[in-house]
């Protein structure tokens, strides 16, 4: 089904959905409805309107998957030859890159990003698996040299099965670099996406079976957190947890796995700063910082959502970005606009309501702060790029994660000043510094405290580049060689020789 890309968009907006989308689970292999008969209606966010409906899944129909998950752990893909995996793997980032013109269609419909940014998410999901399959047949572990008398080596052993549990904001991405490196490692794994966005980590175990993955080896099972998130990680055949969302949900996942002694690795929310100094590129430094929030309408995890800005360069700066956020256009995702919708009502209520709190506490807004909708059809749910300036330090805006396009900025007299603001807040994600001053930034790097530092273009690097939190951003670490750590465990042998 090699639909072109303008062809679909067609299709949707002339008969209001896709046909051929998947609309149940994916267990040991095959599409399965749910053990009870609940459905959760899929909604279009750059109309505000639901396009379809998939099964809801409840402790049944998890366990089903676990079972088919573990069985798998014993059968063919534990004799797999590694390079077998790997092929598999490859195979599977081809299928993706074929399939690419759907799944990004369908990815913006179900999450409401713009198509250039599903587009650009859909091409790194091919790039992770193809990263993946590149490291399956080199998990080798070492020789340990005691003496004459004994021989002991490692080996890196599958941990089983794993459980992912995703959220609405990158849908395939983040599914793609949970499970490419766990089926790298021989593990088998249950995904379970966020309710509101179901559809592409569906297709994507489709297209991983079709690429010849054994069944069991990956399954999907749609729901809610409170049904199918919380049966999956609760179930004591689960090994490893990783979990991608909020703080408080991330609390909920950990004690749930203690009491399996599961591992986990948690990805969290953030609040991370864009430091500007004055001897940076200001020209260059506008433009990234504006992407470094608005991109995917400010829900990412480690967007740039504060500006920290040197004081002789403040107002001038405010006033370029705030010019540069009302030129933005916003509208549905299969328009092409600068941004698309916020993928959930929930979620664009709790950002009005952030940038209401901020308005009614005096704030300045120098761009946006309202409600708006798809200028083509009055419909959806979208929000104005977002602009407050010079907020104190214990202000919600600059101490809480909006997830919405809303950046905070905060004023610093100097270097040192920069690195107290950037430090005081619950978060550790990631940081930005501008500058030319390759000391300062080499000093920043070293004394923030974040699981990634940017210098001189916000988002740098890719599937190489590991990624995670320190303190309530989370701990483990994703992507590259250390994203696999979550997924092996060593196994010592020692021999009396
Ligand atoms: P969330 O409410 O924590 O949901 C995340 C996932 O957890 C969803 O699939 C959710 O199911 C599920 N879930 C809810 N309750 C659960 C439970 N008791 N047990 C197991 N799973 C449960 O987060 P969200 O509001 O959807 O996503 C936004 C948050 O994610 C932000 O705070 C953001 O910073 C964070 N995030 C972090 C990263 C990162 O890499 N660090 C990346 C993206 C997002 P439902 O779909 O039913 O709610
Ligand atoms: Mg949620």
């Amino acid at each position: 089904m090699n639909q072109t890309t303008d062809a679909l968009i067609h299709e949707y907006f002339s008969t209001g959905t896709l046909a051929y989308l998947p609309d149940s689970h994916f267990i040991d292999g095959s599409w399965r409805a749910s053990a009870g008969r609940e459905t959760l209606e899929v909604f279009d966010p750059g109309l505000g309107k639901a396009f379809t409906t998939v099964a809801a899944g409840d402790e049944e129909d998890v366990d089903a998957a676990v079972s088919a998950a573990d069985a798998a752990t014993r059968g063919p893909w534990r004799k797999m030859l590694p390079a077998d995996r790997s092929r598999i793997l490859l195979r599977a980032a081809e299928a993706i890159r074929s399939n690419a013109a759907r799944l990004a269609v369908i990815e913006t419909l179900d999450n409401g990003k713009t198509l250039a940014e599903a587009q650009s998410d859909v091409r790194n999901t091919a790039r992770i698996f193809e990263y993946y399959a590149g490291i399956a047949d080199k998990l080798q572990g070492e020789t340990i040299p005691l003496g004459a008398d004994h021989f002991a080596c490692t080996q890196l052993e599958p941990v089983g099965v794993t459980a992912h549990i995703i959220p609405w904001n990158y849908p395939i991405s983040t599914a793609a670099r949970g499970l490419a490196p766990a089926l790298a490692a021989g593990c088998t794994a249950v995904l379970k996406p966020a309710e509101q966005t179901p559809l592409s980590a569906l297709l994507l175990a489709g297209l991983l079976h079709q690429a010849g993955l054994p069944p069991g080896v990956c399954n999907v099972v749609n729901g809610t957190g409170s049904q199918v998130g919380s049966a999956l990680t609760s179930h004591p055949k689960v090994r490893h947890v990783t979990f991608t969302g909020s703080v408080n949900t991330g609390i909920h996942v950990m004690q749930a796995a203690a009491r399996n002694i599961a591992s986990v690795t948690l990805e969290l929310g953030g609040k991370s700063p864009a430091i500007v100094l004055a001897d940076a590129d200001l020209d260059a430094a506008v433009e990234d910082v504006l992407w470094a929030i608005y991109s995917n309408a400010g829900q990412i995890c480690s967007a740039g959502s504060r500006l920290i800005i040197e004081r002789s360069v403040h107002e001038h700066f405010v006033e370029r970005l705030a010019e540069r956020a009302r030129q933005l256009r916003f509208g549905h995702g299969l328009r092409n606009p600068d941004i698309g919708a916020i993928t959930t009502p929930e979620q664009l209520q709790k950002i009005d309501a952030y940038v209401d709190g901020a308005r009614s506490r005096g704030v300045r807004i120098a761009a946006g702060g309202r409600r708006v909708c798809d200028p083509a059809s009055d419909a959806g749910w979208f929000f104005q790029p977002t602009l407050l300036d010079n907020l104190p330090i214990h202000d919600p805006l600059v101490q809480e994660e909006v997830f919405g396009p809303v950046l905070s900025v905060q004023v610093a007299d100097n270097v040192e000043h920069a690195l107290e603001l950037a430090n005081a807040t619950p978060f550790g994600l990631a940081a930005g510094i501008y500058t030319r001053d390759f000391s300062h930034a080499m000093r920043l790097a070293r004394d923030l405290d974040a699981g990634q530092i940017y210098i001189n273009e916000y988002f740098a690097g890719g599937v190489e580049t590991p990624f995670g939190g320190n303190k309530r951003s989370g701990f483990g670490r994703e992507k590259g060689l250390e994203g696999l750590r979550a997924y092996y465990a060593v196994k010592t042998v020692t021999a009396r020789i």
